[in-house]
């Protein structure tokens, strides 16, 4: 599927030569996961993040086991968080099946970070100098199957009152950096109406600030799932970023599905129970 999609009018790059190795082996995972397929909330979850696996092609792109368990390889806790979430809202729930260090799925195909050469002050070896082929195989084997699938998925459930959540985890500190006071932040582009609605009623919760675009916000040259598959569709969406010591133990990672399972359904509930409206709600 090259070209000018209609779901994402990404320009793709052509596709590497025959006899270009392909990057995942049969026996390797699919490069994603989706939970709950048939969920009926109204509401589809995904999580670009959630996973430190890489393809055995790349031998850990030179990295130690240590070092692939640090959040620069993948959103610790935030698969977890997704798939409970999946569950509480009936919900369906894209996970990405790969380390984000191979590539990152949150990244425009022309962003320098999409195969990073380095992470939070960590070199990556295997991603040093790579050729045309070698990130084109990447982009065929991990990236496009992801989001062709939660574009496909989208096509086959049209539904102007579909809501989309994105969920990430950040580190307490980058390297040297400050602390980041906020346990969850809530990260939203130019449609905020499900970041302005959810914020106050997580606050009333948890008595804690919570980060409005705080630690990230979103943007085009940045971010690319919420961007593509929400906004371009004109749904409403969010980015929910949790810190990742509030989700170091499965009783921690609950309580944060409990938090974020009710504060969501509190506004379900107050979106059925509201009058239409008749003005503009859109800042
Ligand atoms: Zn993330």
């Amino acid at each position: 599927m090259r070209g000018k999609a209609h779901w994402g009018g990404w320009s793709l790059p052509e596709p590497a030569g025959d006899g270009a190795p392909l990057l995942l082996g049969p026996d390797e995972p699919p490069p994603f996961e989706i939970v709950n397929p048939e969920g009926t909330g109204r509401l589809l979850l995904v999580c670009d993040h959630a996973s430190n696996n890489l393809p055995r092609r790349l031998a850990r792109l030179g990295l130690t086991d240590e070092q692939l368990q640090q959040h620069i390889a993948w959103d610790p806790g935030a698969g977890a968080v997704a798939r409970g979430l999946a569950g509480r809202l009936d919900a369906p729930l894209f996970l990405g099946g790969y380390s984000r260090l191979a590539i990152d799925l949150n990244r425009p195909l022309e962003s320098p970070e999409l195969i990073p050469a380095q992470s939070d002050g960590v070199l990556i070896p295997g991603n040093q100098g790579l050729d045309r082929n070698a990130r084109i195989a990447r982009i065929d084997a991990l990236f496009l199957p992801y989001h062709q699938a939660i574009a496909q998925w989208l096509d086959a459930h049209p539904d102007p009152g579909l809501r989309l959540i994105s969920l990430h985890s950040f580190t307490p500190r980058l390297a040297a950096g400050q602390w980041r006071p906020w346990p969850v932040g809530l990260a939203h582009g130019r449609d905020a109406r499900l970041a302005h609605q959810l914020r106050p009623v997580l606050a009333g919760q948890l008595d804690r600030p919570v980060g409005d675009n705080e630690p990230y916000g979103i943007d085009h040259t940045h971010d690319f799932t919420l961007p593509t598959h929400g906004e371009r569709r004109g749904l409403a969406h969010v980015m929910i970023e949790i810190r990742q010591d509030e989700l170091r133990t499965p009783s921690q990672i609950a309580g944060w599905v409990e938090r974020l399972a009710r504060a969501y359904s509190r506004i379900d509930e107050d979106a059925q129970t509201e009058p239409p409206s008749t003005g503009q709600s859109r800042a």
